[in-house]
């Protein structure tokens, strides 16, 4: 049952994994280099899997390409922490679901952090609703996973380093298989959600 699980969702990673979405790497680059970066930070594991699986909302319903293609805001953010839900804790989903919210804090927070998006974040970040306002950046800060989100946030914009060659997809096997719910659903809900494959 695990192993079917991560076989599937490996499986929608490699399917996509060649493409860019506006970026200088590919999608299975920026990812695994996430993955990589939360590892190095000594992240816990639940944070580890969200780094490695916060963009799979843009594998779901042809969801990669809407900003760039059809100017609109797919919320893959949402779709992949409901994708992800049915197999792990809100440990790992809750911080995928945030991790817009993090960036549209962060441009509000930070000096200079809005200048130092890559050009496919700062195309979505417009369609995204832009930086926070005071009442939704007090309300992003005191959501429980708000910290976690934006450590998250920090392995999503630095992971996007062309040429870094990181560790293997496979080589997150065993952690995930540690993190799956006891009652996680079947596999079934994740091969739905993405078309068949
Ligand atoms: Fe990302």
């Amino acid at each position: 049952m695990t192993d079917s699980i991560i076989d599937a969702l490996f499986a929608l990673l490699r399917r996509f994994g060649d493409d860019h979405y506006g970026e200088a790497v590919t999608q299975m680059e920026h990812i695994l280099q996430c993955g990589h970066l939360a590892r190095r930070d000594d992240a816990p594991a639940p944070l580890v899997a969200a780094a490695l699986l916060h963009d799979i909302g843009q594998f779901l319903d042809g969801a990669g390409m809407a900003a760039e293609t059809r100017g609109i805001d797919a919320r893959h953010e949402e779709s992949g922490a409901a994708c992800l839900a049915a197999f792990f804790a809100p440990e790992v989903t809750e911080p995928v679901r945030l991790h817009v919210e993090a960036k549209r804090y962060l441009c509000a927070t930070e000096p200079g952090y809005q200048d130092g998006l890559s050009g496919a974040s700062a195309l979505s970040l417009r369609l995204q609703g832009g930086p926070h306002d005071a009442a939704e950046q007090a309300a992003f800060a005191a959501l429980p996973w708000a910290a976690d989100a934006l450590r998250l946030r920090r392995y999503d914009d630095a992971g996007k380093r062309r040429g870094w060659a990181v560790p293997a997809l496979d080589s997150y096997r065993p952690l995930l298989a540690g993190l799956i719910r006891a009652d996680a659903a079947d596999v079934s809900a994740l091969t739905a959600r993405a078309g068949g494959f």
